[in-house]
């Protein structure tokens, strides 16, 4: 396997301006995971309770994800359940359920400790912080999180973010765990603190890198279906390290290629509910909106 990706398997309530959606398919693992199998053997790890129906896993399945590291613990699936006003950038928590991301304490196999490329999706940053310190030798590790664990356990977040290669966070996050509005100064905090590059995701409004080198700003996609927000993030991240891990390839050129990619990803995502959009998605159509990705920005 060639990509590894640790997170949230949840069960989701989400309310956008289109309608409202209970106990839906959701979790930082499960988009990033399927966005990054239409690029590279995936595996996924991550809790789920007894509650959780099988065919979301037949789901999983029908995309080759390897499930080895998926943990069944008795007890609730973690629950998420947030809102979007007109402002889709901005989610709104109404409840978090930890649930069964209590109990869970992950032990990587033989395989699973192999795998070169890691994407640490949002999660309670001392589960990050194992997996990290399991690894052996990864090619590329990159990390995400969320303003509930900014707040809850921010000197955790410290330590991951010393080990990882990429950080990626949304402007409202990267704003408050850096304590300035000033986005490129925040970026530029970051990689003072030891991440080698920081990605910036502004939503409908594009993704920008930031590394000791060089800079790049990915446009926005001009979405006109625009249902849920739900799972952007980790649709980016997915394609960003399904890409790299595909090509190989860690140049400065290709990086810029992956955040274009990872932006491709999260522009289907958020046509429809859940990963819903992502079960119709075929490989022709992301190759065609990364073809309008350059066309659109170039001058
Ligand atoms: P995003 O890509 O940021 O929109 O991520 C959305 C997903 O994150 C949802 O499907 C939620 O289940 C999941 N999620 C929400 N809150 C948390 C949390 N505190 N920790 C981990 N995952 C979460």
């Amino acid at each position: 396997m060639q990509v590894l990706v640790v997170g949230t398997i949840a069960l989701d309530t989400v309310e956008t301006p289109f309608g409202k959606k209970e106990g839906i398919l959701g979790g930082s693992a499960v988009h990033a995971s399927i966005s990054s199998s239409f690029f590279s053997n995936t595996s996924i790890v991550g809790p789920v309770g007894e509650d959780f129906p099988a065919e979301h896993l037949d789901f999983l399945k029908t995309r080759n994800i390897n499930l080895s590291g998926l943990e069944n613990i008795k007890g609730k699936t973690f629950r998420w359940s947030g809102y979007y006003e007109f402002d889709m950038n901005q989610a709104h928590t109404r409840d978090t359920q930890l649930n069964v991301l209590l109990e869970f304490n992950p032990v990587l196999d033989a395989n699973l400790k192999k795998t070169p490329f890691v994407f640490l999706a949002n999660l309670d940053p001392e589960i990050q912080l194992k997996i990290l310190n399991q690894l052996e030798c990864p090619k590329l590790t990159a990390v995400d999180t969320m303003d509930f664990w900014i707040k809850s356990k921010r000197d955790v977040l410290h330590e991951v973010i010393k080990k990882v290669d990429f950080v990626l966070m949304n402007e409202g996050e990267i704003r408050m765990f850096m304590e300035t509005p000033n986005i490129p100064l925040a970026a530029r905090r970051l990689i003072k603190l030891g991440a080698k590059a920081v990605i910036v995701k502004q939503g409908e409004h594009g993704a920008l890198l930031f590394t000791d080198d060089y800079h790049f700003s990915a446009p926005s996609y001009p979405q006109e279906i625009f249902r849920d927000p739900t799972g952007a993030g980790d649709s980016f991240a997915g394609g960003f390290i399904g890409y790299l891990a595909k090509t190989g390839d860690l140049s400065e050129g290709n990086i810029r290629r992956s955040v274009i990619i990872g932006s491709v990803m999260a522009s289907f995502n958020i046509e429809d509910f859940s990963l819903d959009r992502m079960r119709r998605l075929k490989v022709h159509e992301i190759i065609e909106r990364f073809d309008e990705f350059k066309k659109f920005s170039d001058f």
